[in-house]
């Protein structure tokens, strides 16, 4: 893991340095660039730019490691809200939520009550719920909820990690349950007992991981296999080993994040794959820009550059 990369992930779990960026509006401006705003209509604001270009939404709002009750309960309670709002504007949209969001640190009993609540809710609207998959000490949980509920409600998926060495063998449990299956590389500082230190392996696993889910026996189980990536490299391979396997583009399906790589978004949905935008909101957004700040270290020029014109 190169120098940058680790310092920022360091940097992300660091409290005095969140209080300290929220409050510089310069930050605020550059994670501007990633996100549309703080607020449930910020986020619902975006759909219908992205419907012109017929791509679909995937709201998520930002939180994570939630230690009380109740704010566990406002949070099931904001996400029926984003879903009955999804289903008021005819919106094309589902909602991705992370486990500790909703208790699974302290309680998950709740955590579990939580998500099948809204898995229940969102089957009842049409629409869809996925888990987010935070640090590798919650994977087993993570995973056993996604069982859990998906045993009684066919509308959920939950996302696997390429850079864990533990992922392959995850999906070959998960393909019989009929999940949905969102993969993508990974965004938290792991061990390496753990997980792929070097970028090209986590590239390699994410193609092997790809071409296993696009496999004839597991489209059998039902579930929905999603890409979720920017990696323009790896996006073409998809493309090419699911056409070269008959399957039609529509069924190929693609996830991509806010304000990155938006012509790539508009290329795909055009050539007929199933392409939605994850859109992130909310005002705890530090750890997850530092995040996205690791993943291309290029972009803390522009934090750099909102400060020089603020
Ligand atoms: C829909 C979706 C859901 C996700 N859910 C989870 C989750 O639940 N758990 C989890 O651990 N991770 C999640 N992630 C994040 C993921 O793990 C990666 O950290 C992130 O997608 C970057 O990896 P990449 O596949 O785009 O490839 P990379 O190799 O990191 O990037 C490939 C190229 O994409 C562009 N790019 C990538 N990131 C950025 C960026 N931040 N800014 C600008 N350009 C960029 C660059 O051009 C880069 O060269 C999710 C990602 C997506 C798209």
């Amino acid at each position: 893991m190169g120098l940058m990369r680790s310092l920022l992930l360091a940097g992300s779990e660091s409290r005095w340095l969140r209080a300290q960026a929220t409050r510089r509006a310069f930050v605020r401006r550059a994670v501007s660039r990633f996100m549309p705003g703080e607020t449930l209509d910020d986020a619902l604001g975006t759909a219908t730019a992205l419907r012109r270009d017929g791509i679909g939404l995937v709201l998520t709002r930002l939180g994570e490691s939630v230690t009380d009750a109740v704010e566990t309960d406002e949070v099931a309670a904001h996400y029926v809200d984003a879903l009955e709002r999804i289903r008021a504007g005819n919106i094309d949209g589902e909602i991705s939520v992370k486990p500790t969001q909703l208790g699974l640190d302290f309680d998950r009993e709740r955590c579990h009550a939580h998500l099948r609540a809204l898995a229940g809710r969102a089957a009842a609207l049409g629409s869809f719920v996925w888990i987010d998959m935070e640090q590798s000490r919650y994977v087993d949980a993570t995973l056993e909820l996604a069982r859990s509920v998906r045993a009684e409600h066919a509308n959920v998926g939950v996302c696997v990690q390429a850079y864990l060495f533990r992922t392959a063998q995850d999906v070959e449990r998960l393909l019989p349950t009929g999940a949905g299956i969102r993969l993508v590389k990974g965004a938290y500082r792991e061990p390496a007992e753990v997980a792929f230190p070097r970028k090209s392996d986590v590239d390699a696993s994410y193609l092997a991981l790809a071409r296993r889910l696009l496999a004839g026996d597991a489209r059998k189980a039902g579930g929905r296999a999603v890409f979720g990536t920017h990696d323009t490299r790896l996006l073409r391979a998809i493309v090419e080993h699911a056409s070269a396997l008959g399957r039609p583009a529509r069924d190929c399906e693609f996830h991509l994040l806010y304000g990155i790589q938006r012509a790539e978004q508009q290329r795909l949905a055009r050539a007929g794959h199933t392409v939605r935008v994850l859109v992130s909101y909310g005002s705890y957004w530090f750890p997850w820009y530092m995040r996205r700040l690791a993943e291309r270290p290029a972009n803390v020029w522009f934090v750099a550059r909102s400060l020089v014109r603020s």
